[in-house]
């Protein structure tokens, strides 16, 4: 049955209700829907992340706010001469792979008639939600922290969205933006459910482009964890219609100065641990206390994945090599490729992996910058 459920007291609502949590409890909420994959209707439309029109649950057409973003290109890229995937999604629209996301929850919220909300972000959700938003025509404020990327500011208030730069650390912006909330539509990315509905369509795209089949692994980058856990939704989905016959290993990567995921992982505990966040270059994936946490371990665990975590030296060195060989990505993304190439020191050649860029260099001048 389509609809929206309480992950913590189980209430269920309609699709059609303009919450972001659930009005009984407080607590997250997930959303419950049976997609449809009509092969010949997808094969017949263009080459972007709509095409799977009946698997997203908007109902009317009309709804849609688009820039005919995703079927980002799948490229063999070499890492240590081994041949690894890795979706180009640092090519949508915003430069991140937001966008996934945002198209989605914005073309929600244009159906529900919502007509202004609040973001926080360290910077990609944020202008992926005001791009939309601008193209909706729905007001919106972004929260950020005060040291966000000044390329990310600036996308944000040239697409027209209102500035609300925190002092503090990430956590305090989320705190802020929690204020903001009470009153307002949150358009978040980690505490709505439809944004999922949109970072889903990763997976869809992936198995399509190796001609509907499930890679054996895929490696991605974790902070709120909504790239993985939008793929793990995608990927079950799939497998559970039939259209590919196993579900991927999750491999989730953390950066060692803010991994409180790993933490929980490597020591089996049933919550989410407390941490002292570092400074650390993956900014975007820097999140001390993710809310959907537990998910996220969970689904790694029940994937038989892991989690790997990376030194900021390691990012570098990693950014510095994929620069190189041309593919401009910020920090953030290139803390998946030092992930990918711990992975591959003891696993089998065999493996059918599969990987992201996810956010462009164009947004990180300062610190590219830095490595000259
Ligand atoms: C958002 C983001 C991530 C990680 O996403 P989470 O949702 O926090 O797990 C990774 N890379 C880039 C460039 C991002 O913008
Ligand atoms: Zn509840």
């Amino acid at each position: 049955m389509n609809q929206l459920i309480c992950s913590k007291c189980r209430t269920t609502y309609t699709l059609n209700e303009p919450i972001w949590r659930c009005p009984q409890c407080g607590s997250m909420l997930d959303l419950d829907f049976t997609p449809i994959f009509d092969l010949i209707k997808i094969n017949g439309r263009p080459h972007n992340l709509w095409r799977y029109r009946e698997a997203i649950p908007i109902e009317r057409d009309g709804s849609i706010i688009s820039f005919d973003e995703g079927f980002t290109p799948l490229l063999e890229v070499l890492f240590q001469g081994r041949s690894v995937w890795v979706k180009q999604d640092h090519l949508f629209p915003t430069g991140s792979y937001k966008d996934r996301g945002a198209t989605v929850l914005i073309s929600k919220m244009n159906e529900l008639g919502i007509r202004r909300c609040v973001e926080d972000s360290s910077g990609n959700a944020g202008c992926a939600v005001a791009a939309y938003c601008a193209r909706a025509g729905i007001a919106c404020d972004i929260y950020v922290p005060h040291d966000t990327a000044q390329a990310k500011l600036a996308q944000i208030q040239l697409y027209g969205a209102g500035l609300v730069r925190v002092p503090g650390t990430r956590e305090d912006t989320a705190a802020a933006v929690m204020q903001a909330a009470q009153s307002q539509y949150y358009a978040s990315h980690s505490w709505n459910p439809f944004f999922f509905q949109g970072t889903k369509t990763y997976a869809y795209e992936v198995c399509e482009q190796l001609g509907w089949r499930a890679p054996d692994v895929v490696i991605l980058p974790v902070g709120n964890g909504t790239l993985l856990l939008g793929a793990q939704i995608g990927f079950a989905e799939l497998h559970r219609a039939g259209l590919t016959q196993h579900e991927p290993r999750l491999v989730a990567v953390q950066s060692e100065n803010c991994a409180p995921l790993a933490q929980a992982w490597a020591e089996n505990l049933a919550e989410i641990p407390a941490i002292h966040k570092k400074d650390t270059l993956a900014e975007g994936i820097a999140i001390a206390a993710p809310i959907r946490g537990r998910q996220i371990v969970q689904a790694v665990r029940q994937s038989g994945g892991e989690f790997i975590t990376v030194s900021d030296g390691e990012v570098k060195a990693a950014l510095r090599s994929l620069c190189a060989r041309g593919y401009y990505v910020e920090p953030t993304a290139a803390a998946t490729a030092a992930g990918v190439e711990k992975y591959l020191v003891n696993h089998p050649r065999s493996e059918l992996i599969v990987s992201v860029f996810t956010g462009s260099g164009l947004k990180a001048t300062e610190k590219m910058l830095a490595l000259l």
